[in-house]
């Protein structure tokens, strides 16, 4: 088993030679090293690597690591889960990006949230399934959400995210992400991050312009067990 420094280095190099197949600088790709499921012990030790962008999906994990390591200056949450309106707060509180705003009540809710003189990163987060159930707007919904996140004071539209579908190709799911991309920047042409890709699919992210990269086990290992 590789050591943890190989295994960071490994997936940068996988995205440095993405990023030039594809003609782009990788300096404009951020990292985010998914670690949820480990402890904050782990976010300590990516740290000293260098790793700055975390992200969780669930908000007591971000909470409590948020809290364990507070004193590591220029780390920076990531929220990449589905959000309950009720722990808005507590996730406006920590996280300096929210990857999953897929609702008016959750707009809302992180509007509320956030400290008025402050301005909170968000992505609209796109449903790529059929599935109702998973996290995301779904395509029709998408402009209307993109036009009620820019007319907000705090919440500052960034751009959009989404996770593959199991059942179809990565390539086909990212451009059809990219193509909603533009129809979010037709509204707000400043709304540039593009938050897709993966352990398993960077490659594929990449090719089709992914900014921000969300990678867990290709870095943290497996899981613990019951994850
Ligand atoms: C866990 C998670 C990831 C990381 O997945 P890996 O396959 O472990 O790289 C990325 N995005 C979201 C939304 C996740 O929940």
């Amino acid at each position: 088993m590789p050591s943890l420094p190989q295994r960071l280095a490994a997936v940068d190099e996988r995205i440095s030679a993405a990023a030039r197949s594809a003609g782009r600088d990788p300096a404009e790709i951020t990292r985010i090293v998914v670690t949820k499921f480990h402890p904050a012990r782990l976010v300590r030790e990516l740290f000293d690597l260098g790793v700055r962008n975390f992200g969780e999906n669930r908000q007591q994990e971000l909470t409590a690591k948020a809290e364990e390591t507070s004193d590591l200056d220029g780390l920076r949450w990531h929220f990449i889960g589905q959000l309950q309106t009720k722990k808005a707060r507590q996730v406006a509180a920590h996280a300096s990006v929210v990857h999953s705003v897929d609702r008016d009540r959750i707009a809302q809710a992180l509007e509320r949230a956030a400290r008025p003189d402050d301005h909170l990163d968000v992505l609209l987060q796109i449903n790529l399934t059929e599935d109702a159930a998973r996290g995301g707007a779904a395509p029709a919904d998408i402009l209307p959400l993109a036009e009620r996140i820019a007319g907000s004071s705090v919440l500052r539209l960034r751009g959009v995210m989404a996770v593959a579908p199991l059942d179809a190709e990565p390539a086909e799911a990212f451009a059809e992400l990219a193509a909603h991309a533009a129809r979010v920047r037709s509204i707000v042409p400043d709304a540039r991050w593009i938050s897709a890709g993966m352990s398993a699919d960077l490659e594929e992210a990449v090719a089709a312009g992914a900014t921000h990269l969300r990678i867990g086990t290709a870095i943290t290992g497996e899981r613990p067990s019951g994850a």
